[in-house]
């Protein structure tokens, strides 16, 4: 957080990645070199999803754990109230403590397969505010705390295609000031696809007091029924000219995942030019499109990739002060 407070400073662009946890060893294995290959660009952080509902708790304790110490790159490991009740956050927090991770992105989280409201479970958190209180009374300032915001509100402020009306928008963003207020350091978003609706969001953050900062959610598209999938289930607006460039390429992965570059690109030079200097790149595990964009960006060298890594230990094995990779 405070390389990203220090940048904002600075006036240098910084981004980072997020990945989550695959579902087989091998996955896990192949992720760890994807990681490998892309933190040699240097992201600000790397961060790893906490699975719907708990589901893949132990897992993302020891991949966050693994990120931290044996790819050695800054982690950020989110954590949600689903399922949990306050001793198995406290277990979550104690375990990352002791690995040296200082990031939570800490989350409500959605209800449980096949329930459609959250509810609080016996002993545990009803929203991703009071996990933030939790956080901070209990951790003090240990933790850098970041915390989800929604440009176009959260999807249950959300009741039809319009969107949320400005009520909620509102009632939204004044709870995200409550969620900042309580001790969250910096915020994400969610995905978007309208660029204004990013900025507008920021504006509205400012003029009601956020002053954190408010780190843009970039999910390229990969693939279109995945994207269609993804924007559904956040009901994410997505303007006529996507829906436009994509139907006739639907059908044809090379180029879907060619025009997702460019669309990616165009939105996030529209918001450096409005000065933030933060991208957050949603990478679904995959490195070709993150990286295309960052390239185009001129923010990376796809040249200076180190091959092959001699320094890296057999996952099992961790890193120590003497085989840090120096960054
Ligand atoms: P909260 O901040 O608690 O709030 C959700 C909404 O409920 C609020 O926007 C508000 O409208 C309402 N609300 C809640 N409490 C109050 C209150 N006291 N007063 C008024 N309104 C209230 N899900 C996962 O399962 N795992 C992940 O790793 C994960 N990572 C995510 C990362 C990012 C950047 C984002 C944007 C989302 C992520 N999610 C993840 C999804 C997230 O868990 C869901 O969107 C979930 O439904 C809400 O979580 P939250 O932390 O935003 O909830």
């Amino acid at each position: 957080i405070e390389k990203i407070q220090n940048a904002e400073k600075e006036g240098k662009v910084v981004f980072s990645f997020e990945f989550f946890p695959p579902k087989t060893e091998e996955g896990v294995e192949n992720l760890f070199d994807r990681m490998d290959r892309m933190v040699e660009h240097q992201p600000s952080f790397c961060d790893i999803t906490w699975g719907a509902g708990g589901s893949t708790a132990d897992l993302t304790l020891d991949i966050s754990n693994k990120m931290q110490n044996m790819i050695c790159v800054e982690s950020m490991m989110h954590l949600t109230c689903t399922n949990m009740p306050v001793e198995k956050i406290d277990h979550a927090l104690a375990t990352i403590k002791a690995n040296g991770i200082q990031n939570v992105l800490a989350l409500r989280g959605d209800p449980p397969h096949g329930q459609d409201k959250f509810v609080q479970v016996e002993g545990g958190f009803a929203c991703a505010l009071d996990l933030v209180k939790h956080i901070r009374s209990k951790y003090g300032d240990y933790f850098g705390i970041t915390v989800a915001g929604y440009p176009e509100a959260h999807p249950d402020m959300i009741k039809n295609e319009v969107g949320a009306t400005e009520e909620d928008y509102q009632k939204d963003l004044a709870y995200l000031k409550l969620k900042v207020d309580a001790g969250a350091d910096l915020i994400i978003t969610q995905l978007f696809y309208d660029t204004d609706i990013y900025l507008k969001f920021v504006n509205d953050c400012r003029q009601i007091g956020i002053k954190c900062p408010i780190v843009p959610g970039i999910m390229p598209i990969n693939n279109y029924k995945g994207f269609i999938r993804m924007a559904g289930f956040c009901k994410t607006k997505i303007p006529s000219e996507i829906t436009a460039a994509l139907e006739p390429i639907k059908d044809n992965e090379e180029a879907v995942r060619a025009y997702g570059i460019h669309l990616g690109t165009e939105m996030c030079k529209k918001i450096l030019a409005h000065g933030i200097k933060t991208l957050h790149l949603y990478t679904l595990n995959m490195e070709k499109s993150a990286l295309g964009i960052l390239a185009n960006l001129g923010l990376i060298d796809m040249t200076k990739i180190r091959r092959p890594l001699p320094w890296r230990p057999a996952t099992n094995v961790l890193r120590t002060k003497e085989n840090v990779r120096p960054i």
